[in-house]
């Protein structure tokens, strides 16, 4: 009997870490996000709900949910967040950086149109990456390098 209710109790005792963790609307595995990401990217109107440590972001594409509080359940969706997050269904402009507001149609054109291939020659060319504020201003806090790759990747696939 004993055992059984041993069992029990470690499965309950997953579950409620998993949802802790997880996107509370769609259940996706987020990403750990700081405040201060957060707190610059709400919209004024609901920074003052912004309060706890532990934010994630959900990386689902179809999920309307941005970020969400590990703790206390807050959630911000799409709309009360300033800035497209690029990997979100329907984000426009979808941004290649944040900081320098270069969008990824904008680096794709340099690489299709000028022979960029590095992030560097992209920088030089579009001026992404200038003025780095990535914590701030990068909807995941890190910095654009990544996602400039992304975008150089996609064009030279059209190439
Ligand atoms: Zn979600």
């Amino acid at each position: 009997m004993s055992t059984i209710n041993e069992c029990c109790h470690g499965h309950n005792t997953q579950k409620i870490e998993q949802t802790k963790v997880h996107c509370p609307v769609c259940n996706t595995e987020g990403i750990s996000v700081s405040k201060v990401t957060v707190e610059h990217l709400v919209t004024d109107d609901y920074l003052k709900l912004v309060d706890g440590e532990q934010y994630k972001i959900c990386m689902n594409g179809d999920c309307s949910v941005v970020y969400y509080n590990v703790d206390n359940g807050v959630r911000f969706l799409k709309e009360q967040v300033k800035v497209p997050v690029w990997f979100k269904k329907d984000a426009d402009p979808k941004y290649a950086c944040y900081c320098s507001e270069v969008t990824e149609g904008q680096v794709i054109e340099a690489v299709v149109k000028h022979g960029a291939k590095t992030v560097k020659e992209i920088n030089a060319i579009t001026g992404a990456m200038k003025n780095p504020n990535c914590k701030e201003n990068n909807p995941l806090g890190v910095c654009c390098h990544k996602i400039i790759q992304e975008a150089i990747d996609k064009g030279l696939k059209m190439e």
